[in-house]
């Protein structure tokens, strides 16, 4: 007589589960050592995403790579869709954003190599699309705090266990671009007591707080921005030549950072959004 119940088929699911709890906005290089990842096709009310969220598994943490400037680098920074990014991380699950950033270093202690997780923003954009409450009726998040203490938190301490050497805290300001900075923008900047400059942490922080995302910038200096420096000023060549070798550094480093960050929220981040008249409900 043999068993009527079925028996359980040993293939693996071929189809992966399409949701995270965890968002990386990086380029290629930080999932390319994944052996298997999964390419999720997903649109938003505010277009496609710089590219197609790839999913991964690291340490038991399900998490969602997104490349902000596309996957062949085709968005300069002032052309990302960053409302898109964001709504669709939160839409495959994602609740926690860590966010790596190229910047110059506004201080001479911050030179190339240099990790900074800042714990202070500056927006000196001009054309971005800041916000996802566009009317009618007006929704005012706080931003006192842009980022998250806890992914801050965790940040710092994988950085420290790596070697790195690393700012805790430090404000970052976001200029427009895609050019940089003249020597008197850089010197002002400076003069305020500000860490480094960057053309992507606005709006990408407001958007993550007005989705109720924590949302944790890593900041890896590249250059000394043109005030602090004393030749001929940041070039494209550099910048990109100093974060292509530290790039599997910075990898590294999120996947020590990945499995620091809490399975449960007790940050406030999650309830930025409580109780204001939402125009639509969150993904
Ligand atoms: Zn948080």
């Amino acid at each position: 007589m043999t068993d009527p119940s079925p028996q359980p088929d040993p293939r693996p699911d071929p189809r992966p589960d399409p949701r995270a709890e965890i968002g990386v906005l990086g380029g290629s290089g930080f999932y390319a050592f994944l052996d298997t990842v999964d390419e999720v096709e997903i649109d938003t009310p505010y277009g496609r995403p710089s590219a197609p969220p790839v999913l991964g598994t690291i340490g038991g943490r399900r998490v969602a790579f997104l490349p902000r400037h596309g996957r062949d680098h085709e968005y300069p920074p002032h052309r990302i869709p960053y409302r898109a990014n964001l709504w669709a991380l939160r839409a495959l699950g994602v609740r926690q954003v860590l966010a790596p950033t190229a910047v110059g270093g506004l201080r001479h202690e911050l030179g190339p190599g240099a990790l900074v997780i800042p714990d202070q923003l500056v927006d000196r954009t001009t054309t971005r699309i800041g916000t996802y409450y566009d009317g009618p009726g007006a929704v005012h998040v706080s931003l006192a705090d842009p980022y998250c203490p806890a992914g801050r938190a965790a940040a710092v301490e994988a950085a420290r266990s790596a070697g790195w050497q690393v700012a805790d805290g430090g404000t970052l300001v976001v200029i427009e671009g895609p050019r940089f900075s003249t020597r008197a923008e850089s010197r002002w900047f400076a003069s305020a007591g500000w860490s480094v400059v960057g053309m992507t942490g606005h709006p990408e922080a407001a958007l993550a707080r007005e989705l109720d995302l924590c949302y944790t910038n890593l900041s890896l200096v590249t250059d000394l921005d043109a005030g602090v420096e004393s030749g001929e000023g940041v070039t494209h060549a550099e910048v990109l030549e100093v974060f292509a070798r530290n790039v599997s550094r910075l990898r590294d480093l999120l996947l020590e950072v990945i499995p620091r960050l809490p399975e449960q929220r007790t940050c406030a981040c999650g309830s930025a959004t409580e109780g204001l008249p939402l125009p639509f409900d969150l993904p």
